[in-house]
């Protein structure tokens, strides 16, 4: 029977539903996301060495007969011991287990038979008891003469696919499965990439593409297979990341034709906007609000990312933008990834509007929920003009009377998702709201490029005057002394200070220990300062409180988690010592080192960790030590922890790709987006069938309905 790349993988040959279950734990539902399962490797299991000219310490693989094959016992474990022969000598193969894994030795001794042609495939050693005898231990293997192996080998004399195991799925068990797939495929596949494409890059058609990138002819060069650079391989990849940008492109299309609110900008808007600065904006600032109002104007919503270092001034900016909404009557949302940073945004909005007749809104979860109901109903109504506060914004219940702007700061920490979801409120059949997304942590270009596609870029690239640059110090704990008393001083001349614990889950365990440290030191330390604690687990009001206290100067010393870590703004604050900073990722130390140097007083990051830490700590802490630069240090942590982890699982989705590697690939990733943006702005004939493909593919693989 032919299979097609919808096929179930119940049609291949060894696929019954258990295996069927086993294979959807990792995402393969069929024949297609079989095939894009790429090995992650390849082995020359072409050219065998004859055993007289095997050399220790190489891996080579070997084309022999097996002599005697049977367990050994030795004192402590049990091994299994394989003699083999060409005419050119003998070489040994030893496998070693446990005795609980009697299994694995029976499991060996059923596999091998004196007779047996087999290949061997490891790195070959001398025996420590026995100079000049060679052994390879735990050789990969195949028996050629079986008679259970069918007769055009998978596993050698060829380049072989080695394939990451999942489970009980093995790395050979892909092989055998993908090799009976590609077998049974017609001879050509339907090629979704618009076949334009193809010429320019000398990419193979998909079916090829496929058939090499599995199982590459023999002249292959393998140092361009292991680097992903065959054109085989750059197609899946190109194909990856094309399917991905057409989708964003079409995004931005529809978003850019969808009707919008075209605000006015009157000089009354203007002096409205001027008197609420505290200071004079700086250049940067007033281009980007430039950028941002000529889009307010527009007939279409605005959708744009704000990038700017932490300190950069980005708030100001966005309240700037909000009296323009207001002040042509729609209402306003800026949703904050904390509590903290929505209560402090809230108080802050208090203080700027508190001369304006501007009604302003707070709605985080730990809110009784007489408040809350009093928010929703007074939001739904057209009572509030701006409305700050968390995820809680976006809950079912919440319904704006008319949104006309929607703000979201420190957009990484949410995923793509909730900005529709909060676009996806505010429209109405007349129009959707403008959006402003606020990004602190720099976002590298690769990434950017990925998951901001659909939005225009702002940046501000110069910060505010009179900041004294921040003095980053690593410092062992036993000379914390010497760091307390700097605190004590620092107060003594006005300064506040910062202290983070590591509590990163705020478990009840982790924040035992943080509490505790808590009360140490305003015992035994600081005694006669006000010494405050904040963590995720106090109350919305309490953390109020606090954040209030410390604003305020009242709270001198702040012990905190890293909840403090975005947006807190006490530009008094110029100490900041973070307790096992080793524990801590690049960007979140940054983000906190972002939280002094606020000011007009010099300030002093302490990282403080255990005498010994361990190597990629050292790393960070290194590079924070040397560089301020967001820019510099966002790349380093990309590189450090891999795209997932940098953005956190939220934009997980996105960024699971099956083949590509944003490190390793970005040069596609850059072609990919460009000509995925001039397709949907050329439309060639085959546009509609090309979207309906996106549309298909976007639903399966990020579960989204809405790309065009
Ligand atoms: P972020 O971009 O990290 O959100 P903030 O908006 O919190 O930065 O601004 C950081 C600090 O800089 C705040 O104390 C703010 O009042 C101050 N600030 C912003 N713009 C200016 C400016 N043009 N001149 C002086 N201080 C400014
Ligand atoms: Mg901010």
């Amino acid at each position: 029977m032919t299979l097609s790349p919808d096929s179930p993988l119940s049609a291949l040959a060894g696929v019954g539903p258990r295996r069927a279950q086993e294979l959807k734990q990792r995402g393969i539902e069929s024949v297609e996301d079989l095939l894009y399962t790429l090995p992650f490797r390849y082995e020359d299991r072409i050219h065998f060495t004859p055993i007289g000219e095997l050399r220790p310490g190489r891996v080579a693989c070997v084309e022999a007969e097996v002599l005697t094959a049977g367990p050994v016992r030795l004192r402590r474990q049990q091994s299994f011991h394989l003699a083999a022969a060409d005419p050119s000598g003998i070489l040994y193969a030893k496998w070693f287990y446990g005795y609980g894994k009697k299994y694995y030795g029976d499991y060996l001794a059923r596999t091998f038979r004196p007779g047996q042609r087999v290949v061997l495939y490891g790195k070959v050693e001398e025996d420590p008891y026995r100079p000049g005898q060679l052994q390879i231990l735990q050789p990969q293997h195949e028996i050629l003469s079986s008679g259970r192996e069918p007769a055009d080998s998978t596993e050698s004399g060829r380049i072989v696919p080695i394939y990451e195991a999942a489970g009980p799925i093995t790395s050979r068990l892909f092989r055998r499965l993908i090799y009976d797939a590609l077998g049974r495929l017609g001879p050509t596949l339907p090629d979704p990439l618009p076949p334009g494409l193809l010429p320019r890059y000398g990419f193979p058609d998909r079916r090829t593409a496929l058939a090499q990138a599995h199982f590459p002819e023999k002249d292959t060069d393998l140092g361009q297979l292991e680097a992903f650079r065959t054109p085989a391989q750059q197609r899946l990849i190109y194909e990856e990341f094309f399917f991905l940008q057409l989708g964003l492109a079409l995004r931005r299309q529809r978003a850019r034709q969808a009707p919008g609110i075209s605000f006015t900008l009157s000089d009354s808007i203007r002096e409205a906007i001027k008197n609420i600065l505290p200071f004079h904006p700086t250049a940067a600032q007033k281009r980007v609000l430039k950028e941002i109002a000529d889009d307010m104007q527009k007939p279409t919503p605005m959708n744009r990312l704000l990038q700017g270092d932490v300190g950069s001034g980005k708030t100001i900016v966005a309240f700037e933008a909000a009296i323009i909404a207001m002040e042509n009557g729609t209402q306003v949302a800026l949703l904050a990834p904390t509590e903290i940073l929505a209560v402090q945004h809230y108080l802050y909005a208090c203080q700027r509007f508190a001369r304006t007749r501007y009604r302003l809104g707070l709605l985080v979860s730990a809110m009784p929920e007489k408040e809350k109901k009093q928010t929703r109903e007074e939001l739904a109504a057209g009572d509030l003009d701006l409305v700050v506060g968390t995820h809680a914004l976006l809950e079912k219940q919440i319904l704006f009377h008319h949104l006309g702007l929607a703000i979201v700061d420190e957009q990484h920490r949410f995923g793509v998702m909730q900005r529709l979801e909060l676009i996806r409120k505010g429209r109405t059949a007349a129009a959707h709201p403008h959006v402003l997304v606020m990004t602190a942590t720099p976002i590298p270009r690769t990434l950017a490029l990925t998951l901001y596609s659909d939005l225009e870029m702002s940046g501000l690239d110069e910060l505010p005057p009179g900041r004294s640059p921040i003095e980053t110090r690593w410092v062992k704990e036993e000379a914390a002394a010497g760091v307390w008393d700097f605190i004590c001083k620092q107060v003594a001349a006005g300064r506040q200070a910062y202290i983070v614990y590591p509590v990163i889950e705020e478990s009840k365990q982790e924040l035992k220990a943080a509490t505790k440290e808590y009360e140490r030191l305003s015992r035994e330390v600081f005694h006669g300062l006000r010494v405050g604690l904040l963590h995720g687990r106090l109350s919305g009001e309490e953390k109020e409180a606090v954040m209030r206290a410390f604003n305020r100067s009242e709270i001198q010393v702040l012990v905190s988690t890293s909840v403090v870590e975005v947006g807190v703004d006490v530009p008094n604050a110029t100490v900041m010592v973070i307790e096992h900073a080793e524990r801590f990722g690049l960007a979140q130390l940054h983000q906190l080192r972002g939280r002094i140097g606020r000011g007009r007083h010099a300030s002093t990051c302490i990282l403080m960790t255990p005498a010994e830490v361990g190597e990629v700590a050292r790393e960070r802490l290194e590079t924070l030590t040397q560089t301020q630069d967001g820019f510099k240090i966002a790349e380093l942590d990309l590189k450090l922890r891999g795209p997932g982890e940098f953005l956190g699982t939220r934009q997980h989705g996105f960024l699971n790709f099956r083949i590509a590697n944003l490190l390793r690939d970005h040069e596609l990733l850059v072609r990919a987006k460009e000509d995925a943006f001039n397709y949907v702005a050329q439309q060639p004939g085959d546009f509609a069938a090309t979207v309906e493909y996106v549309r298909q593919l976007w639903q399966r693989r990020y579960r989204l309905a809405q790309v065009a």
